[in-house]
């Protein structure tokens, strides 16, 4: 069975990396914080001590970073010496990046790649940890079509839906429209489900009612804001563990950035972004983003 490096071993990578381990594949994980990375051992992943270790002999690395300056740091390296995966892997090696980065940024690595004579494509995902955890997830392709295939026949097992975008960076492009949809429903239903409960309603009740009317969304049908009204959702655990409110700023902010590139205008989407903005300036960026509700809630009377 051919081998993965799996590199971030966070909320989304380390059930990711388990379905991998599942499905037969060798899991040789990497993460620079070793807590995380160790987790995985029970679940038979190897654990590298260093990228060099996990991406050895692997045929296929797929990451699950933060942020495009991680992205950029593992793949082309760092200004502290670090050396970059394009540097460590062997020629056959395929490349996956499964993080929401800038689209700039995932083109650039793709441009490196093939001038190392490598293939990469970027393959964000939908559906949060429990869709990572199920191997629901939905992955958003940008590459070229054969690559779009040879990432179809590993993602298969973590994923449900698989779409090619388009070329290079449109993987990325695709998840930042889809997050901008999804900042501004999440702030709409937070916003909902407040005013009902300033009026009286019982949260649970109108959640009902707006799932079976025009104001359903996903939010509503999955991921409902409100502590109580849905088990097993991050609301209903302290908002923990989830799509941190970090997370969600940060695509809301790469939104904006694609924006202003094409000038377009995403008034619904900078007001979810500054939302975000203030409820994380309040200690709360760590929490899963469905705690803007909380922010509505020290609004009210
Ligand atoms: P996370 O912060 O829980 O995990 C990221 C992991 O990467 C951490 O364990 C961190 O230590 C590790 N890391 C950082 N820099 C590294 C480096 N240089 N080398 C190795 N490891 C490094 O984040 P997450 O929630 O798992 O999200 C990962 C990506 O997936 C983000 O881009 C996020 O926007 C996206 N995403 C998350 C969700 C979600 O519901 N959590 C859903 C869809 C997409």
């Amino acid at each position: 069975m051919s081998t993965i490096a799996f590199i971030g071993l966070g909320n989304m990578g380390s059930p990711m990396a388990k379905n991998l381990i599942s499905a037969g594949f060798n899991v040789q994980v990497f993460d620079i914080n070793t807590k995380a990375a160790k987790k995985m051992e029970p679940f038979g992943a190897m654990v590298a001590a260093s990228l060099e270790e996990a991406v050895k002999g692997a045929d296929t690395v797929i990451s699950m970073l933060p942020a495009g300056v991680h992205v950029r740091a593992v793949y082309l390296g760092d200004h502290h010496g670090g050396v970059g995966l394009l540097n460590l892997v062997s020629k056959d090696t395929f490349l996956i990046d499964s993080s929401t980065i800038d689209p700039d940024s995932a083109r650039l690595i793709a441009n490196e790649a093939a001038n190392k004579g490598l293939e990469f494509v970027d393959a964000p995902v939908s559906g949060g940890v429990a869709g990572a955890e199920a191997a629901t997830l939905t992955f958003i392709v940008g590459g070229t079509e054969p690559n779009f295939h040879k990432a179809q026949a590993v993602l298969q097992y973590v994923g449900k839906h698989i779409f090619h975008a388009g070329k290079a960076g449109d993987g990325q492009m695709a998840k930042l429209c889809n997050n901008l949809m999804l900042g501004i429903l999440m702030s709409g239903t937070c916003e909902a489900l407040s005013l009902g409960i300033d009026n009286g309603l019982d949260p649970k009740v109108l959640s009902d009612i707006m799932l079976q009317s025009s104001g359903r969304n996903w939010a509503l049908e999955i991921y409902n804001p409100c502590p109580g009204v849905m088990e097993k959702v991050p609301a209903s655990k302290e908002y923990h563990p989830g799509f941190m409110g970090k997370l969600m700023l940060k695509d809301l902010g790469l939104g904006m950035e694609a924006a202003i590139q094409s000038q377009s205008a995403i008034p619904m989407g900078t007001l979810a972004r500054n939302l975000y903005a203030f409820h994380n300036a309040n200690g709360n960026e760590e929490l899963d983003f469905s705690s803007l509700f909380q922010f509505y809630r020290h609004q009210a009377k």
